[in-house]
């Protein structure tokens, strides 16, 4: 079909369509199928719109390669916004100049190759001048969690990519890559703008960054992109929202709202950061910005509310490796952190990641006219190293915190003020007319002025007891029945009584399961193990259940409640309340919490239970054993809970590796008592508490009677242990391998504050 018979045929559609009153009518070439956009691709010509006709388009490849010109792009568009869709297996390549495409979603489905959208048709095609405007990309995931893809990957130069919605990415690879493999993808000028970075959940491993400039292979080309007015909301899937590898690229006017990590210039130099808001909210692992390499600037920024400490602190300045690999780190020189506004954040930290081989401290660096405010810290600074290498020139702290310290001596450099800055309020220009954080003349980004206005927005959360309460009777497999029916946030109500499930009980969704009456719990026992499978996007939260395992089939590895044997994208949550597990000892090995490798719980819970006579572990997360930085959970809070008779260890947590890019595992243990724990022969890790490798750990009130060691195993990073009140009778002594808490150590601190 020629150029003509494609207008003609268009034309012919427009009729039909104008015929249908539902139908808006369309100024271009509607196309509803592959072969039709193929043809008329094609036959574009510059100023060519070619309209994607509405509805579901299912396992499609498109392949949008062609030359607009400066004058006349030519256009891809969505017939109409928010009723094109990209489903089950497919994506979209772009190559060429001056392509414009708008106003699609890929939503149900995963790409089948390495991105959803690519800016590079193959190796000899990439797009120069091209723009990707208002396109959204929702939970658009394969099911194993360690497959790697990118959603967008942007080649060539001076490209646009903005107002789109990128929401939901929950597997391995970076949600946004500028690439740079070859010479005419560098100095590209790109521009990223207005869109909106939505829910991205922590991965639990390295390569969950949001977007990321280049690689450390090309880091020392220009990159030369913009990244200016977005919106990034709870990105969360590793501790570098954005990891900038390449030179001369500028972070201005975006906003970060209770992302945890940093906005990290990771490699290159010459990178602009300025005019940014962060918003921590008090949140976990919230950070701010870190300093790597050289000519950084970091310029008129506010943050708020950060609680991230180390390399992701508010402001972080990291030591180098002397004659650094260009993946390592470089040394900080020559940079600026000036005229920053700091409020209410927990930590800056200076010299961060100060170790043997990170001993290059910061040089010709400059920490000026920042101006630091914080009501319920006084610590903030910590300074890891020789820091003589950085001035520090009239940076004002409110009254009470303390000025940094560094080998004995106070920095000279920081003076108290009394400046205070209204609750609402940005920035401060201070009475010599300097402004401290953001210029405010241009609108701060949020939800409603970045990405698209046409698509709904999502609550991505998982949130118990919010949907209907459901009555289930006591009798066989009642529960099981009921199960079937539940949708998001459904409480199943149990009355006293029996329960008996012959049949695994799937848990699909998120689910509550209570007993009415907490002096008469009802009883839960179970023939097929586990009682409770958690499926792909299943989360639990138990309370006033009586669960024995009496009846359960006579196997060793029998479990209460197991996640699925297959990978799971999803993140879940595991609550047990006010529970009483009893008689796991029908054979030996027998769980509360069985996990399987790839998948990863962001929180599990046990208040006020007791667990008694289980020939094996209450909580066991240790299938990731590749040493590559993944574990099994990210919090773990135990609180109010009697262990006795349990043949394994109460809790058994593993992230093996050295890769410092998560936040977890963290973990807290508090008011509890250990009874004869981990006695058992199988027990092979000899521990009441085995924590490996965790990240945070605060163990307090603790008993421990007739019981196995308390086994510390602390192999990267800098992690927080906090130990206090923790009373032994007749139990080994508590094992760490670190210096700092050498079982000597931590014998001494037992029992302190
Ligand atoms: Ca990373």
């Amino acid at each position: 079909m020629n150029h003509k018979t494609v207008h003609l045929f268009s034309v012919l559609l427009l009729l039909l369509v104008s015929c249908e009153s539902s139908q808006p009518e369309v100024d271009g070439i509607l196309v509803s199928k592959v072969a039709e956009f193929d043809e008329a691709v094609q036959a574009a010509r510059p100023g060519d719109r070619i309209i994607l006709a509405n509805g579901i388009w299912t396992d499609v490849e498109l392949k949008f390669s062609a030359k607009g010109t400066a004058e006349d792009s030519i256009y891809i568009v969505a017939q109409e916004k928010g009723k094109v869709f990209f489903e089950g297996q497919s994506n979209l390549k772009m190559g060429g100049e001056y392509l414009h495409l708008e106003g699609i979603v890929f939503r149900n489905g995963f790409t089948p190759t390495s991105s959803v959208i690519s800016l590079q048709q193959d190796n000899d095609t990439p797009c120069n001048h091209c723009r990707v405007t208002e396109c959204v990309v929702d939970n658009y995931n394969p099911s194993e969690r360690f497959d790697t893809d990118y959603w967008v990957e942007i080649y060539g130069k001076h490209n646009r990519f903005d107002h789109n919605y990128l929401v939901g990415k929950r597997n391995r690879g970076v949600t946004l890559a500028v690439r740079m493999k070859n010479e005419r993808d560098r100095e590209n000028y790109h521009s990223i703008d207005h869109n909106y970075f939505g829910y991205n959940p922590i991965l639990g491993s390295n390569g969950g960054e949001t977007l990321r400039i280049g690689t450390s292979h090309f880091s020392l080309s220009n990159a030369n992109t913009t990244v200016a007015d977005n919106y990034f909301e709870h990105c969360n899937g590793e501790h570098e929202i954005i990891s900038s590898k390449s030179c001369q690229n500028v972070f201005r006017n975006n906003t970060f709202f209770e992302c945890q990590g940093t906005l990290t210039m990771r490699h290159g130099n010459e990178t602009l950061v300025e005019n940014n808001y962060f918003f921590g909210n008090r949140k976990a692992n919230t950070g701010g910005i870190r300093i790597i390499n050289e000519t950084q600037t970091v310029n008129n920024n506010y943050l708020s509310g950060l609680t991230g400490h180390r390399l992701r602190g508010a402001l972080v300045i990291m030591n180098g490796v002397p004659d650094s690999p260009i993946n390592r780190y470089f040394q900080v020189k020559d940079s600026k952190m000036e005229r920053n506004l700091v409020v209410d954040s927990d930590y800056i930290q200076l010299c961060a990641g100060s170790d043997e081989e990170r001993s290059a401290t910061p040089i010709n660096t400059t920490f000026r006219d920042n101006v630091i405010l914080n009501s319920r810290k006084k610590d903030l600074f910590t300074i890891y190293d020789d820091v003589s290498g950085i001035t520090f020139a009239n940076n004002q702290l409110s009254p009470g915190i303390e000025e940094p310290v560094y080998a004995g001596r106070r920095l000279e450099g920081f003076e108290d003020t009394d400046i205070t800055v209204a609750a609402d309020a940005k920035n401060v220009t201070l009475p010599d007319g300097t402004l401290i954080g953001p210029d405010s003349e241009k609108p701060m980004p949020d939800a409603d002025n970045t990405g698209v206005s046409w698509y709904p927005r999502q609550d991505y959360q998982i949130r118990f007891r919010s949907g209907n309460r459901i009555e289930v009777a006591p009798g066989e497999n009642t529960l099981f029945e009921a199960m079937k029916t539940v949708e998001d946030g459904d409480v199943l109500v149990l009355q006293s009584g029996d329960y008996l499930s012959t049949r695994t009980v799937e848990v699909p969704n998120t689910v509550t399961i209570i007993g009415a009456d907490a002096n008469a719990k009802p009883k839960l026992t179970f023939e097929r193990s586990p009682l409770f499978s958690l499926e792909n996007g299943g989360s639990l939260d138990l309370e006033n259940l009586r669960i024995s395992g009496a009846d359960a089939d006579d196997y060793s590895g029998n479990s209460v409640v197991r996640t699925s044997r297959y990978s799971m994208i999803d993140n879940y949550k595991l609550l047990v309340n006010s529970c009483e597990i009893i008689d796991l000892d029908v054979n030996h090995s027998f769980n509360f919490l069985k996990v399987y490798k790839n998948t990863f719980a962001d929180s599990i819970l046990l208040r006020n239970c007791t667990f008694s006579n289980i020939s094996g572990h209450v909580l066991n997360m240790d299938k990731e054993i590749d040493d590559a930085g993944i574990y099994n959970a990210e919090n773990v809070v135990v609180d109010g809970c009697q262990f006795t008779d349990v043949g394994g260890s109460a809790v058994k947590l593993y992230r093996g590796g050295r890769d410092e890019s998560t936040f977890g595992p963290m973990v807290w243990i508090s008011d509890s008592s250990f009874k004869n724990v981990g006695n058992d022969k199988r027990n092979k890790n000899e521990s009441a508490i085995h924590l490996h490798g965790i990240q945070y750990a605060d163990l307090s009130n603790l008993t421990m009677e007739d019981s196995r060691k308390m086994h510390l195993h602390l192999i990267v990073g800098d992690p927080v242990i906090k130990l206090s009140d923790i009373n032994m009778k007749n139990t080994e002594t508590m094992y760490a391998n670190s210096s700092a808490y050498s079982a000597e150590n931590v014998t001494q601190r037992i029992g302190s504050d």
